[in-house]
């Protein structure tokens, strides 16, 4: 059987262009050789959203339905809705027994998602949503993961969790490895934080051609610049790391003339807006094909689950064999 592949998203919002060059474009390509699983995330979703429960209907498909448009085959890929796989909830209760608050304590990631959520004390369930993503992971004994950067303190995580239990119970589980993409992290509109669904500065993937002009128009570029003559700096500038990203022709051209201001923020945005239109047009076909009959989305869903909940069940078993829970 193919090696198995697990990756996923929180559904918290719809899906950008950070995940596409950040994710989804090495699932598309991934699916045709690997036996990969798609978790929509919902119960990690709730370690911030917890008071927003009315989202997650909503997000799961709209998620599901950015999947489809960018690409992936439900013939291929496994998509599942992780809350409907409770030996997850189960296997995250067995892991938090041998992982100590301080290892999570210290997890960059979450201490950066903390700050930016502005908590001081840490809810339970959020401090701990690096063990969950272990169950997320060991569950279907997936070998490799797609990720940003972001990502790979957990995946670190992961790794020793699977090595701890290996070692105290019996070799059950497989010790998976990051796959980290050609652009591990992808600037946000806003020219400081990654491109992220909570943070306002992302351009969805269902985004019209008019909304993608204007939200380009608007975006953060080199504050030096205030004259089109001045003299620009690429490196700092959101804009410029796109032109790099979405391969626009002529990205060596735009970084030498923004270097002597020869070039105009303005005329720079509209030449990266066309290539990010380029990028978009095929999903929005796609998406408006899948959407003549929407409520095969639903039966994506509950085909993939029912497929991921057969492997876990399967894993439970072997897990319980070997921490001696097989009472009978
Ligand atoms: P949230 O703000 O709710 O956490 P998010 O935009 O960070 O949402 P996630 O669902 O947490 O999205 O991430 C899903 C996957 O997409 C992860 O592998 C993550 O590393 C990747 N990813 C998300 N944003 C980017 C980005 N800007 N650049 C590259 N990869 C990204
Ligand atoms: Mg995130």
């Amino acid at each position: 059987m193919d090696e198995r592949v697990l990756t996923g998203d929180r559904v918290t919002g719809k899906l950008h262009l950070g995940h596409y060059v950040g994710s989804l474009k090495n699932r598309v390509e991934l699916q045709n050789n690997y036996d990969i699983f798609i978790e929509l995330a919902d119960v990690q979703a709730l370690t911030t959203h917890f008071d927003k429960p009315e989202m997650l209907k909503k997000n799961v498909r709209n998620i599901t339905m950015d999947y489809l448009a960018s690409g992936i085959d439900p013939e291929k890929s496994t998509i599942f809705v992780q809350s409907l796989i409770p030996e997850i909830a189960e296997l995250t209760v067995y892991y938090s027994m041998f992982v100590t608050v301080s290892a999570l304590r210290h997890n960059p990631t979450t201490k950066s998602e903390a700050e930016a959520h502005g908590y001081k004390d840490l809810y339970y369930g959020f401090l701990g949503y690096p063990v969950s993503q272990a169950a997320d992971i060991t569950f279907c004994k997936a070998k490799l993961i797609p990720v940003g950067d972001d990502q790979l303190p957990h995946i670190e995580q992961t790794r020793r969790i699977v090595r701890r239990f290996n070692q105290l119970y019996h070799p059950v589980l497989i010790e998976p490895e990051a796959l980290i993409s050609e652009v591990p992290r992808l600037v946000g509109l806003d020219g400081n934080n990654k491109m992220s669904k909570s943070l306002g500065n992302a351009i969805q993937l269902d985004t019209t051609e008019q909304d993608v002009n204007e939200k380009i128009k608007n975006a953060k570029t080199d504050p030096a610049r205030v004259h089109k003559n001045d003299l620009g700096h690429p490196e700092v500038c959101p804009i410029y790391a796109y032109h790099r990203i979405f391969r626009s022709e002529g990205a060596d051209e735009i970084c030498e003339s923004c270097k002597k201001g020869t070039i105009g923020c303005m005329e720079c945005k509209k030449k990266i807006a066309l290539s990010i239109n380029h990028l978009l047009e095929p999903m929005r076909q796609r998406r408006a094909d899948y959407l003549k009959k929407p409520e095969i989305v639903d039966e994506i869903l509950i085909a993939g689950t029912q497929r991921a909940r057969k492997v876990a069940k399967e894993t439970m078993r072997e897990v319980r064999e070997a921490m001696n829970l097989d009472y009978f």
